[in-house]
């Protein structure tokens, strides 16, 4: 902890107001969505391309935290006034005093550091590493990939010099001059590099550039050892001709190498020997080894092992027990209306509170309930533990528990100085109350998984929003799967990490001021609605759009209460529109004046004055939503026309007072190709015109829009007040310049339901289309059909799927719920593989392009049948 009156002098900074009360910090925080505790909080105002933190401080002091660190002469919303009793401290940079803080915590721990660094495995490394070590040390290490320029800060933070004995903490790049700051943070006394490969190698002018940048990590005077992997010639050579102290492993004979590995693999899935020379001795070990990746990074953690003496019996013992590092949080719909965050990421402190994040977030109505077993590998005394825990449990919002385990029974059983326990009847069954200050937690407490599954009841879930979180000894996979909603073999997966990038690839390319309306029509096209826009809404969109009422109602039935536009309401639905604050796009008279009847049937007498924002006015429910008016400049689709104008114009006036216009839009034909750009450029300049006019007719100013996906990377100047962002955010861009930039959200995917062997000749499903052949064949059967959405001009070798990551063309045709593929050439291919449909590697375009359609139809064709599966890393 450091007093918050120290920090100007530790970081460089200029106290602009102290704070009312003497105040000591605790933790730090970088978003307003995440506060917790605000007792102790230090927030630091960090700015981007695309945001910045000082806008947030009101929303932080109505939340109580009271320290901040922010940019000098940076405009604070409200002034210094506004923020009576905070301590505020100006510096030139908040991120350099975050990582200065962080540095300076650093120092105050005298044990061995490792940093870990290299282009992939980093994680799986240092997660590793951490479950082998943990017998020997207690170990503060990063969260999930916390690794960039603020993630390292936030992980080395945590650092406690009184209970943990060794650090490991990953660092990731992707730009030169990015490492020398986290080298100061992290100051390692031991490094290791993973490996060299193409991960982010656009940031850096060579392979090599990037090799040295990264090894800069490793130049400190505090480094005594460096672990590496001898069998690459530019690690190798570079490390040499650093002059870093270099602890190198070979499983090629390399000479010169501290650990000489040899191996022998039987097949993929029995177990390796690996034979370990180091020094003088000599051990063997066994590991199942699937891949070269896996086997990479087990014989890196081999290698650190043996440098540090452990016996090898015991190092064989400690490796039969490694388990696989599962870094996602899967959400799916339940039974009886739930809905589950499966969270399968190690069962430690820091894992349950980003967990209880994604929890927290959740915008549905309805009671929070945690299921969670006792916390493992926190290395706390299990009363201090558990009080964290209780503590987690209330700063989240969490009002139900289901406690599984003898620790946590016996730690949450009782009162304590902290809280009381109360006894209390939940539905049919006892369970106790748990009464932190104001807050109270229901708790029903069993000793065992099995004892819960022998009791469990659905229905008495009903509704609810449930974190499953249990170590891996409880098995809790079988609580998901009794609790999640029916479950057929194909799954279409919804990378969130890789939303919110793309996201965040979109948003940087806006100017200052843009503001950002997201499509979500048509089930987010296809990636399912409600998720999509909770998502969108933590990540501060300004508006959302559908195509009809009832999916705006089922968005805010979910919680959502962004502003959202209705492109093609009937005029029927006003009320419902009303009803539940949606904002119907306004393209035609007709409409309009239905609009106008519609509102005065219940309109009262006195007005609401208009003021186009951030989020559109909130009008109380007894008046009319905002209306957006779509302009037809080319499409031909919907919109007025140029020529109806002067008579809109006049109408605008007449009824200015009844008719809260929003925003004025109109849709572009042929954003994405160059060919038409002359078009697009004069559909454009008649927008401009059109807008002019209206806008004075309506008297103030209202929100200009015009660009989708496309349009928002190729006429950057015709951004104007908004944009409309569409595919690009599910990962594909029609103008085809960013695809590598974005990265696929996707992944439908099915399984094997039969392996047969078909003599020469024979031929394959209706019609007999899928002819014979002049040899025998491998043929697959797939769970997946056109009535999932799997479109049969796939048939007859038009289209492949992946298995084990290899091609297998399409035989005969697509059937209702089936097909059929051709696995001679994947031998390993078994009954109850999984086969991928479309996703990383088999990408939208490409597969769209041979059956002559667009990736938007491969997305929005996939039937609700088929479940969603939501994951975040
Ligand atoms: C669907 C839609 C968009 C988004 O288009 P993308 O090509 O998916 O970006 C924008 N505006 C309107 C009016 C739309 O209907």
């Amino acid at each position: 902890m450091f007093a918050f009156h120290s920090l100007p002098a530790l970081l460089a900074g200029r106290l602009l107001q102290a704070p009312a009360h003497a105040a000591e910090v605790r933790h730090l925080l970088l978003d307003s969505r995440r506060v917790g505790q605000p007792a102790g909080a230090l927030f630091f105002a960090l700015r981007g391309p695309s945001h910045d933190g000082h806008r947030y401080l009101p929303e932080l002091y109505a939340q109580g935290v009271r320290l901040f660190v922010v940019e000098e002469n940076a405009d604070l919303p409200g002034g210094l006034s506004a923020y009576p009793e905070a301590g505020i401290m100006e510096v030139a940079s908040p991120l350099a005093a975050l990582q200065g803080l962080a540095a300076a915590q650093r120092r105050r721990f005298s044990g061995p550091v490792l940093a870990i660094t290299g282009s992939n495995a980093k994680t799986i490394v240092k997660e590793w590493l951490a479950q082998l070590l943990s017998p020997d040390e207690d170990i503060c290490r990063s969260p999930r990939s916390y690794n960039s320029q603020v993630g390292v800060p936030l992980s080395v933070w945590e650092l406690n010099p009184s209970h943990h004995t060794l650090g490991i903490f990953e660092a990731g790049i992707s730009e030169v001059g990015e490492m020398p700051r986290l080298a100061q943070v992290i100051q390692p006394t031991q490094g290791l590099f993973t490996n060299l490969g193409s991960a982010h190698d656009a940031g850096f002018a060579s392979r090599d550039e990037k090799l040295h940048e990264k090894l800069r990590l490793f130049q400190g005077p505090g480094l005594e050892r460096l672990f590496y992997c001898h069998d690459q010639p530019a690690v190798r050579e570079a490390v040499a001709a650093l002059g870093l102290p270099g602890f190198g492993w070979t499983s090629q004979g390399a000479p010169g190498a501290a650990v000489q590995f040899v191996l022998h693999e039987a097949d993929a899935n029995a177990p390796a020997t690996i034979e370990a020379q180091y020094g003088d001795h000599s051990h063997t070990f066994s590991a199942v080894l699937p891949d070269a990746p896996t086997r990479e990074n087990l014989l890196h953690c081999l290698a650190v092992l043996l440098q540090r003496g452990v016996e090898a019996a015991e190092i064989q013992r400690r490796l039969s027990r490694l388990h696989p590092v599962a870094m996602r949080l899967e959400m799916k719909q339940g039974r009886h209306g739930s809905y589950l965050l499966d969270d399968t990421y190690n069962n430690d402190l820091a894992g349950l509170g980003l967990a209880l994040e994604s929890l927290r977030r959740q915008s549905r109505p309805g009671r929070r309930t945690v299921i969670l077993s006792d916390v493992l590998e926190s290395g706390l005394p299990a009363p201090e533990l558990y009080a964290r825990v209780a503590g987690l449990l209330a700063t989240h919002g969490v009002s139900r528990l289901v406690a599984i385990g003898p620790d946590i029974n016996e730690q949450l059983a009782m009162s304590n100085e902290q809280w009381t326990v109360v006894e209390e009847q939940e539905a049919t069954r006892p369970a106790r109350k748990l009464l932190i200050a104001h807050y109270s937690l229901l708790i029903e407490f069993y000793p065992s998984t099995e004892a819960f599954l022998a009791t469990l009841d659905p229905a008495a879930f009903a509704q609810e929003t449930i974190l499953v979180k249990g170590a891996r000894r409880f098995g809790f996979e079988r609580i998901v799967a009794a609790l999640q909603a029916q479950q057929h073999g194909t799954v279409l997966e919804v990378n969130l990490d890789a939303l919110s990038h793309n996201l965040q690839h979109y948003r940087q390319r806006l100017q200052p001021g843009t503001r950002l309306m997201v499509m979500v029509k048509a089930f987010a096209y296809g990636s399912g609605s409600y998720e999509v826009a909770s998502l969108l809404q933590f990540q501060r969109a300004d508006y959302l759009a559908v195509a009809y009422a009832d999916e705006g109602v089922a968005l805010r039935e979910h919680g959502i209460s962004l502003p959202i536009m209705v492109m093609n309401p009937a005029p029927d639905s006003f009320d419902t529109l009303r009803r539940y604050r949606l904002e119907p796009e306004i393209y035609s008279f007709d409409m309009l004046r239905e609009y106008l009847r519609a509102s005065a049937a219940m309109q009262p007498a006195h007005q609401q004055g208009h003021h186009p924002g951030a989020s559109s006015p909130h009008h109380p429910l007894t008046s009319s939503p905002s209306i957006h008016l779509k302009l037809d400049t080319g499409m031909r689709r919907l919109g007025f026309e140029e020529s109806d104008v002067p008579e809109l114009a006049a109408l605008l006036r007449e009824h200015r007072a009844r008719l809260p216009v929003a925003s004025l839009m109109t849709h572009l034909a042929a954003s994405d190709e160059a060919r038409h750009d002359n078009f697009t450029r004069e559909q454009l300049a008649a927008f401009r015109r059109m807008a002019a006019v209206l806008e004075e007719a309506i008297g103030h100013p209202v929100l200009k829009h015009a660009l989708n996906s496309a349009g928002i990377l190729r006429f950057p100047d015709a951004q104007l007040d908004m944009v409309r962002l569409g595919i690009g955010l599910y990962g594909v861009d029609a103008g085809g310049t960013d695809q590598d930039a974005l990265r696929p959200v996707s992944s439908l995917r099915t399984t094997i339901s039969q392996i047969k062997v078909l003599p020469k000749g024979q031929t394959v499903g209706y019609g007999r289309r899928g002819s014979g052949t002049a040899h025998e064949r491998r043929i697959a059967t797939l769970a997946i059909g056109y009535a999932d959405g799997y479109d049969r001009r796939f048939g007859n070798g038009v289209g492949t799927v992946l298995i084990h990551g290899q091609p297998a063309p399409l035989v005969g045709s697509v059937c209702m719920d089936m097909c059929m593929v051709d696995v001679t050439d994947i031998p390993q291919a078994r009954a109850g593989d999984l086969a991928l449909v479309f996703g990383p590697g088999l990408g939208l375009p490409d597969l769209a392009a041979r059956i002559g359609t667009i990736a938007y139809e491969l997305l929005t064709n996939v039937s609700e049948r088929v479940k969603r599966v939501f994951v975040t890393e």
